[in-house]
């Protein structure tokens, strides 16, 4: 099937900087997409690209198969919702809504219309006589997600829309939006720096670095089986343990003397901390233990972080809960690795 989007060979770059290189991804209708990497990685720059706010220099961009690389903003069919939210002050929440397909033509009636429409895909069927100034700042989010959902776009683009709000609301809004996202059936490409929001809201996630795609993939995929060592530190805690070669496709580890098979190229094992175990009594056989001195414990309620040394490495144990928080540094324990959570990395 013939993707919504596709980015062929995408390259940007700004006075000498190259914001982005060879950028090549396929977004499918309805897809729920995360643009995921650190400050200045080139994920606005490319979302800008996608909006038709930057030309690039070269590649394509393509909807539906039709060449839009270098097309207006206003003719391409979709639309962007900012961080900042940018509603008229003066102008109730259903006017600021119904403001889009006014300009397009619409008559009034049929643009307050499709505006409560909107406002009630978002939930706020009853909000709109008020102005801006009188909802919450969640509120007022979602506001600026009907004004921009309110012509139906195809493709919604998302640059970092939910920073600007406090964490609690944040993680509520994610859930909403997400929520909001399936009903419409409109595909969204999100922007955002936070891999916890990445992994809660979207069907793939981009991994971008350095204006390169380091990884696409579903958020589990790219958990378990990061495809560098950029992504195993950027998607979540990794514990990475060191592999030298043992003969054609082995390895030994910098743990236990533990020697496995391993692909072609592997230069560290990587195992979450949630599979490292602190082994009380007798191991289980399949289990790989060590003896470890504990350096820190952190506990933050509903997870225990167990730093333990075992030689030159210092392992991260996750425990649930407060387990593990009593315990001290400087005391002797076994950690175990789990088979099932190792994972190889070239390179
Ligand atoms: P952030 O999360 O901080 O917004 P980002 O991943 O969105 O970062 P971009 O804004 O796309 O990053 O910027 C990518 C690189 O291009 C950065 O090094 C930035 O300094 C540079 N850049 C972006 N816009 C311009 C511009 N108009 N002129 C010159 N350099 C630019």
């Amino acid at each position: 099937m013939q993707p919504l989007l596709s980015l062929e060979a995408v390259s940007k770059h700004f006075a000498g900087h190259q914001a982005l290189r060879d950028v090549e991804l396929g977004v499918s209708a309805g897809e729920f997409v995360a643009l995921l990497g650190p400050s200045g990685c080139g994920k606005t720059t490319l979302l800008r690209c996608i909006a038709g706010f930057l030309i690039p220099e070269s590649g394509r961009i393509r909807i539906e198969g039709e060449d839009i690389t270098a097309a207006p903003p206003y003719r391409r069919p979709l639309n962007t919702v900012f961080q900042s939210y940018a509603l008229f002050p003066h102008m109730s929440v259903a006017d600021n809504v119904a403001y889009g397909p006014r300009r397009a033509g619409a008559s009034r009636r049929e643009a307050q219309g499709r505006a409560r429409e909107a406002l009630a895909l978002v939930g706020l069927g009853e909000m709109g006589a008020r102005l801006p100034r009188a909802l919450s700042g969640g509120q007022q989010q979602r506001v600026a997600l009907a004004r921009a959902i309110v012509n139906r776009p195809k493709l919604l683009l998302l640059d970092e829309p939910l920073s600007a709000l406090d964490l609690k609301l944040r993680r509520r809004m994610q859930i909403e939006l997400k929520h909001i996202q399936e009903k419409l059936g409109i595909a969204f490409i999100f922007v955002t720096h936070d891999q916890e929001e990445a992994m809660a809201m979207a069907d793939r996630i981009v991994v971008m670095h350095a204006g390169r795609i380091e990884q696409v993939g579903a958020p589990a995929d790219i958990y378990r089986a990061p495809a560098t060592r950029f992504v195993a530190e950027f998607v979540g805690e990794p514990n990475l343990i060191p592999a030298t070669p043992a003969g054609p496709g082995r390895a030994r580890l910098a743990f236990a003397g533990l020697e496995l098979a391993v692909p072609e190229g592997t230069s560290c094992a990587m195992v979450r901390p949630e599979d490292v175990v602190l082994v009380e009594g007798a191991a289980a056989p399949d289990l790989a233990t060590a003896t470890g001195v504990v350096e820190d414990v952190v506990a933050i309620g509903s997870v225990t972080t167990v730093f333990v040394r075992c030689g030159d490495l210092v392992l991260k144990v996750a425990r649930l809960g407060m387990s593990g928080a009593d315990l001290e540094p400087g005391a002797t324990v076994a950690v175990g690795l789990r088979p099932a959570g190792l994972h190889f990395i070239a390179g």
